[in-house]
């Protein structure tokens, strides 16, 4: 099998930036990454490797940055037709927006149109792997999985399920989304490089007949993931709060239906109570960060620090097409001015962790995706750090690697991503 070892700049995590600050990142101005079989056998610097492993093609990419592609953590590929609706809040912008668009999905062409052209946008703005809720259609979950696995990536998805406040012809009721979804189950889960994810959409859009459907689908199926949406705005929990009397919190509606666990991924986590918190940290559960979809939706702001400080497992993720931009680039520019509404600086090692390594954990998926490492896929970006005027005049006087990166972060877009590697594969550039 061909070696191929790619050299340019590198920046690899050896621990994680909230505890070790970003001295548990080590950038090489000259390194490299060497590829076999789509996956990374070594990593090091470009003198040493090319010395170890003389018979290897080179590929040469300059003061590119080579780096692990983006892992976006949650998102909607179905409403990617209808990004940067303007002017509704969450409840009205599901009803005008994004209920008539899912309604186009049980239509199989439409849902394969858009399942492609999702994926060949996310290879542009260098995400690599992408966690989605689908429709409540089964055909979606197939579109999606037959896209991902066309091109090679690794995809995390499932069947949405709504049985109530939805409109007519987006309804399943409880027994025949644990059918569905179990069969979908067997159909894609560790097939290839997909993963199904059991996905009630929301507890307001759930009976619970329905969430204890899917938790007992989960408990027959505890190697799948299980993603949701959790206190996104307040006047959705206020909502929840209605539906389901008996519950003590939002999270609790979850947790009533065998619907929290170490497993699960919960989007948006912004409004939560202390109960809560300490639910999700003692399971291990996996919180979502949505920072452009809470901005552009006017959710509210998500506290990082805290999260951090109680030891939460923590994602990032674009929530396109309630977030405005398919940049994880945008997105952590956002986590960064929420960040900083909140007095919290995010660093930019630690902006980069979450949109690889972070979202990979919280997949269950580290060591597989969101790192350059041996073993590793090689799922992998080169970054332009001077990819427009803007940026190229700030980066170049830029003191260390950090500020280099940090205009890209900010003002980058796909502009920035001069490569784009799946499984060794080059599929952009
Ligand atoms: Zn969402």
């Amino acid at each position: 099998m061909t070696k191929i070892l790619h050299l340019g700049q590198t920046l690899s995590f050896t621990g994680d930036p909230f505890v070790e600050g970003p001295a548990a990142a080590t950038h090489s101005s000259r390194g490299g990454v060497l590829i076999e079989g789509g996956r990374v056998i070594a990593t090091g610097e470009a003198d040493a490797l090319r010395a170890n492993h003389p018979g290897a093609e080179v590929t040469d990419h300059g003061d590119g940055l080579i780096l692990p592609g983006f892992v976006d953590a949650h998102m909607h590929y179905p409403q990617t037709a209808m990004i940067a609706s303007w002017g509704k809040r969450l409840i009205d912008w599901l009803n005008s927006y994004t209920f008539p668009e899912e309604m186009k999905f049980a239509d199989r062409a439409y849902a394969n149109e858009i399942a492609g052209r999702t994926l060949d946008l996310a290879i542009a703005y260098g995400t690599t792997t992408l966690t989605s809720f689908c429709t409540i259609h089964p055909g979606s979950v197939d579109a999606f999985f037959e896209a991902t696995q066309a091109r090679g990536m690794a995809g995390f998805a499932g069947k949405t399920c709504m049985d109530r406040n939805a409109p007519d012809g987006l309804r399943d009721d409880a027994r025949s989304a644990h059918d569905d979804s179990e069969a979908l189950i067997e159909r894609w889960h560790k097939k290839g490089r997909a993963t199904y994810v059991i996905t009630p959409r929301f507890s307001p859009t759930s009976s619970p007949e329905q969430l204890s459907a899917l938790g007992a689908l989960w408990a027959a199926h505890p190697d799948c993931l299980m993603q949701t949406h959790l206190s996104e705005q307040v006047d959705e929990i206020d909502w929840v709060k209605g539906l389901y009397p008996q519950a003590c919190d939002y999270l609790d509606t979850y947790e009533q239906h065998g619907l929290l666990g170490a497993r699960g991924l919960y989007g948006h986590a912004i409004h939560l109570e202390p109960r809560e918190t300490d639910r999700l940290r003692e399971t291990g559960a996996g919180l979502v960060h949505c920072p452009t979809s809470n901005t552009f939706i006017g959710s509210g702001l998500f506290d990082m620090a805290a999260r951090v400080a109680e030891g939460q497992r923590i994602g990032l993720a674009s929530d396109t097409g309630g977030g405005s931009s398919f940049s994880m680039l945008r997105v952590m520019g956002a986590a960064y001015e929420i960040g900083q509404l909140k007095r919290n600086p995010i660093h930019p090692a630690q902006l980069l962790w979450l949109a690889t390594e972070g979202s990979a954990t919280v997949l269950h998926s580290e060591g597989e995706i969101g790192r350059l490492a041996p073993g590793a896929m090689a799922d992998m970006i080169v970054l332009d750090l001077a990819s427009t005027p803007g940026i190229a005049q700030r980066s170049a006087v830029a003191s260390d690697i950090w500020e280099a990166l940090f205009p890209t972060i900010m003002m980058g877009d796909d502009r920035a991503i001069a490569k784009t590697y799946i499984a060794g594969r080059q599929m952009k550039g």
